[in-house]
C-alpha cells in the first residue's frame, strides 16, 4: 500500500541526484507522477536500417556498425565514424566525452539510436544512445517507447533508456495499487480496455494493437472526467436559485429596438432571444457569445444591457483597450440617445475630477450603463445594482480580474455574465474551456458584406502595392498598414519597427501629394493615440500605419485596404482579425499581406490557408492543429482548466465528443453522483486535478 505516493528519490535506480533533476526538469515527485509521464512516440526497435538508407526526414532511426575511427576534436566534441556494409555515418557528442571515447574503440560494433541531421550536406548523428549488438533492447518488446526529455535530464545520466527502466520498476511496484476510475456499463460501451491493462501498455506495448488500445482508453478518461467535472458544475450552477431576476424587456430595449438604422439579421435576433430568457430565468446567465468580426455583437451586447436597464439594474461593458472602450462609447451612445439611459466611460485616463461624479453616479444607480476597461473593476468602483456585465473579447482579461468583477454582484448575487469573443473558437476547444458556459453563435454577417481579396506578396511588389494603394485613395478609400510588435526581453518593443514603416510609408506617400498618413502604436500616449485614431476614423487621414491596437472591433468602414507587413510572425486568428477591419463597407476591399524574405515553411502555409478562405472557424480549426490548442490567442491568456496529458483537442475530436456524450448521460440518468455504480466517478473527480471549479465561476 502507498508505493503510488512515495517519493520518487526511493525508486531503485534513482537516488536524491536523479530524483532533484526529475522534480526540476519534469515535475515528477512520485511514483504516481512517473507512470503518468507517457512516451510521446514509439519506435520499432527490433529493426536497424541500412546506413546508406538514413534521411534526415525520419526522426528516430536505429543503425548498427563498426567503428572505423574516434577524433577527439576538443575536450568537449568527439567524432566517430561508424560504418556498415552500406555507408559511413558520424556520430557526435559534445557530452560524457571522455566515457564515450573510451567505450567506442575502433573494431567494434554497436548499436546507435538517434535522431539523424544533416550538417554541412552530411548526415550524422549528434548523442545517439548506444548498445552493445546482443543487448539491443529489442529483446524488451517490439515498441519502445520514448518519453520528453530535456538536455539536463540526459547529462544527469536520465537517458530515454533508464527512463524505460524506470517506468518498468515502478509499474512493477504500483500496478497493484491503480483501482480503476470508470464503472463497467461505460468500459462496455465504448469499447475501452482496463485501466491497469492501458497503464502497462501505454508503457510497455506487447503489440501495437495493445497500444491502440491503451491510447484510446487513457484518451477517453481524461476527456470524459474534464467533460464530467464541467457538465457536473454547470448542472450545480443551474439548479442554484442564485441570479438577479429579470422578468421583462423594459421600456429602454423598445425605444432603441425601434429606433435602429437597420433591421437586426436573424442571428442576432436569436441570440438575444436567448440572452432574455436566460436573464428571465432564475439562475445566473454565463454565456459566451461567438461571432466573427463586424458580426454585429455591439447591438446584442447594447440590447442586453437595456433589459438590465429596463429591470432597474446597471450594466457594465468592458473591453480590452483603452481605444476600443472609447469606441465602443461613441457608438452605444448613438444607439442610447433615444432611450434617455445615462451611459458614463471610465478607463484608466480618466481624470480624477472625472472620476468623482462618474463613481457617484454609478453608487447612486443614475448611470445605467458603463464602458471601460478595466477600470471597471478596481475595488473603488461601486455599483448600485450591477446585474449584467459584457466582457468583450474576454481572453485578454486576467483571471483574477474577472473574479473581482463576480464579486461586484448585488445582494450576494453575482451579475450575469455575458462573454462576447470574436475569436472564432474551434468547437472541441469551446467545449474544454468554456465547458460550463452556455454558447450563442452569430453564424451570419449583416447584408451587404462584400469577400475580402486576400494576396500575398514579397518585398519586391512593394511598389506595385503603393501604386494599388493611391489608386484607393483616390477613388476615396482609406488604409490600414499594420506591423508586428516586437518583444524584446518581454518588453514590448514595437516603435523602431512601426516608425521606420512609417518613414517609409510617408516617403511613398508625401504629404506634398496631399496624402496625409496616421500612426497609433502602444507607446504612445493616450492623448496622441486617440488624436490619430480620430484623424483615420473621421476620414482626415488616408492611412493608418500602427501596431496591432487596432486589432480588435475598431469601425472604419471606408477603410478598403488592410496592407500587413511581415505578416509571417502572426498567427492566424490574428490575421484573420486583422482581415476583419475591411470589408465592412459597400466597396470592395483588399487585404495584402506582405512576407519577409527569410519566412519558412509554416508560416508560408499560415498565409496561404488565409489567402483561401475566410471562414473565421475554419482558420482557428487550422490554427489549432498547426500550433496546438495551448498557442492559440484566447488560450494563453487564460489557459486550459486543466492540462491534458494524453489527449489532444487539435486531433481527438471526435473522441472528445464521444466523451463529453458519456459524461451527459451519467449526469441525466444519476445528477448527484449518488448511485454506488458511478462511486469510481466520484473518487475520481475528487483529485486535485479535477478542482477546476473557480475557473468556471469568473468565465
Ligand atoms: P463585431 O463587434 O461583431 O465585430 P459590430 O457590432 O462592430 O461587429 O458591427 C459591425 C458593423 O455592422 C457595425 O458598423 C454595425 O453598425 C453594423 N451592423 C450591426 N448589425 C447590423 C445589422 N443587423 N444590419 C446592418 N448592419 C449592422
Ligand atoms: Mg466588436
Amino acid at each position: 500500500m502507498g508505493e503510488l505516493k512515495s517519493d520518487i528519490q526511493f525508486l531503485p535506480g534513482v537516488g536524491p541526484k536523479r530524483a532533484l533533476l526529475l522534480k526540476r526538469e519534469l515535475e515528477i515527485n512520485t511514483l504516481e507522477d512517473l507512470i503518468h509521464f507517457y512516451p510521446f512516440r514509439y519506435i520499432d526497435r527490433s529493426s536497424i536500417s541500412p546506413i546508406a538508407s538514413v534521411s534526415p526526414d525520419v526522426a528516430y532511426v536505429q543503425v548498427q556498425g563498426k567503428v572505423v575511427s574516434r577524433n577527439l576534436i576538443s575536450i568537449k566534441h568527439l567524432s566517430v565514424m561508424v560504418e556498415d556494409a552500406s555507408g559511413r555515418m558520424e556520430m557526435v557528442f559534445f557530452k560524457g566525452v571522455k566515457w564515450t571515447f573510451d567505450k567506442l574503440e575502433p573494431g567494434r560494433e554497436f548499436i546507435f539510436f538517434g535522431k539523424p541531421q544533416l550538417y554541412n550536406g552530411r548526415l550524422n548523428m549528434v548523442h545517439p544512445e548506444i548498445d552493445a549488438p546482443q543487448n539491443s533492447p529489442a529483446s524488451m518488446g517490439v515498441l519502445t517507447g520514448v518519453y520528453p526529455s530535456t538536455e539536463k535530464l540526459k547529462s544527469g545520466g536520465v537517458t530515454g533508456k533508464v527512463m524505460c527502466k524506470l517506468q518498468s520498476a515502478a509499474l512493477a511496484l504500483c500496478l497493484g495499487e491503480i483501482n480503476e476510475n470508470l464503472p463497467e456499463q461505460i468500459r462496455k460501451t465504448h469499447g475501452l480496455c482496463p485501466l491497469r491493462y492501458a497503464m502497462q501498455n501505454i508503457h510497455f506495448p506487447e503489440n501495437p494493437r495493445a497500444l491502440e488500445l491503451a491510447t484510446r482508453r487513457l484518451k477517453f478518461e481524461e476527456l470524459f472526467f474534464l467533460q464530467l467535472s464541467l457538465l457536473k458544475q454547470r448542472y450545480v450552477r443551474s439548479r442554484a436559485a442564485n441570479g438577479i431576476p429579470m422578468p421583462v424587456v423594459g421600456a429602454p430595449f423598445h425605444a432603441c429596438y425601434n429606433a435602429l438604422p437597420y433591421s437586426l439579421t436573424g442571428a442576432q435576433q436569436r441570440v438575444i432571444k436567448e440572452i432574455r430568457s436566460d436573464l428571465a430565468g432564475g439562475t445566473q446567465m454565463n454565456r459566451l457569445l461567438q461571432g466573427d468580426v463586424g458580426s454585429g455583437k455591439t447591438m446584442v451586447a447594447v440590447l442586453s444591457c437595456l433589459i438590465a436597464v429596463g429591470n432597474g439594474y446597471q450594466a457594465c461593458i468592458m473591453a480590452p483597450t483603452e481605444v476600443l472602450a472609447q469606441q465602443h462609447y461613441a457608438n452605444i451612445q448613438k444607439y442610447l440617445a433615444p432611450t434617455g439611459v445615462r451611459c458614463a466611460l471610465l478607463t484608466g485616463s480618466t481624470t480624477r475630477k472625472e472620476r468623482k461624479p462618474l463613481l457617484a453616479g454609478l453608487a447612486d444607480g443614475s448611470i445605467g450603463i458603463v464602458v471601460g476597461t478595466h477600470a471597471l473593476i478596481e475595488d473603488t468602483v461601486q455599483y448600485k445594482a450591477l446585474g449584467l456585465a459584457v466582457i468583450d473579447e474576454q481572453h485578454r482579461f486576467g483571471v483574477g480580474q474577472r473574479a473581482s468583477l463576480w464579486s461586484k454582484g448585488h445582494n450576494g448575487r453575482p451579475p450575469h455574465i455575458l462573454v462576447m469573443t470574436a475569436t472564432p473558437i474551434p468547437r472541441t476547444l469551446a467545449m474544454t474551456l468554456y465547458g460550463d458556459l452556455e454558447v450563442s453563435v452569430i453564424d451570419e454577417m449583416p447584408p451587404g458584406r462584400k469577400p475580402v481579396q486576400t494576396m500575398l506578396i514579397g518585398h519586391n511588389r512593394l511598389p506595385a502595392m503603393y501604386r494599388f494603394i493611391r489608386e484607393q485613395i483616390a477613388a476615396g478609400r482609406q488604409a490600414f498598414v499594420v506591423y508586428p510588435m516586437i518583444f524584446i526581453n518581454e518588453k514590448m518593443e514595437d516603435i523602431s519597427n512601426v516608425e521606420q514603416g512609417y518613414e517609409d510609408i510617408l516617403k511613398a506617400f508625401p504629404l506634398e501629394e496631399g496624402y496625409k498618413v496616421a500612426i497609433v502604436h502602444g507607446q504612445q500616449s493616450n492623448d496622441d493615440k486617440t488624436f490619430n485614431m480620430r484623424a483615420f476614423v473621421e476620414g482626415r487621414a488616408h492611412i493608418l500605419v500602427s501596431t496591432t491596437v487596432i486589432e480588435v472591433g475598431v469601425d472604419v468602414p471606408n477603410a478598403s485596404v488592410m496592407v500587413i507587413m511581415s505578416a509571417q510572425r502572426f498567427g492566424l486568428s490574428q490575421l484573420h482579425q486583422l482581415r476583419g477591419r475591411v470589408g465592412r463597407g459597400a466597396e470592395k476591399s483588399y487585404c495584402i499581406l506582405v512576407k519577409d524574405p527569410k519566412t519558412g515553411a509554416d508560416a508560408l502555409k499560415r498565409l496561404e490557408l488565409m489567402c483561401a478562405t475566410e471562414d473565421g472557424f475554419e482558420i482557428a480549426e487550422q490554427d489549432m492543429k498547426m500550433r496546438g490548442p495551448g498557442d492559440l490567442e484566447g488560450t494563453q491568456q487564460s489557459g486550459l482548466p486543466v492540462n491534458l496529458n494524453i489527449a489532444s483537442l487539435a486531433r481527438d475530436g471526435l473522441l472528445l465528443e464521444e466523451a463529453r456524450h458519456c459524461a451527459q448521460s451519467v449526469l441525466d440518468d444519476d445528477p448527484q453522483l449518488q448511485s454506488p455504480r458511478n462511486a469510481p466517478l466520484v473518487q475520481e473527480l475528487r483529485k486535485d486535478k479535477y478542482n477546476i471549479k473557480d475557473y468556471s465561476n469568473i468565465s
